[in-house]
């Protein structure tokens, strides 16, 4: 279980938007990435994160 007080901290690194938790993974909702978390603690970096839709283009 992530410490509730460590997720109100996180941003997602690529647009600085607030992100949240479902499941395993870290979800930012402004640009569709994931970032996994491992050991309970999530990996906040963007060559880790999966896009799940694109972007403008
Ligand atoms: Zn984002």
């Amino acid at each position: 279980m992530m410490d509730p007080e460590l997720l109100e901290i996180l941003a997602c690194p690529a647009c600085k938007t607030a992100v949240r938790q479902a499941d395993e993974h870290i979800v930012c909702d402004a640009c569709g990435r994931r970032f996994p978390i491992e050991n309970d603690i999530p990996v906040m970096l963007l060559d880790r994160a999966v896009q799940e839709k694109p972007t403008d283009q």
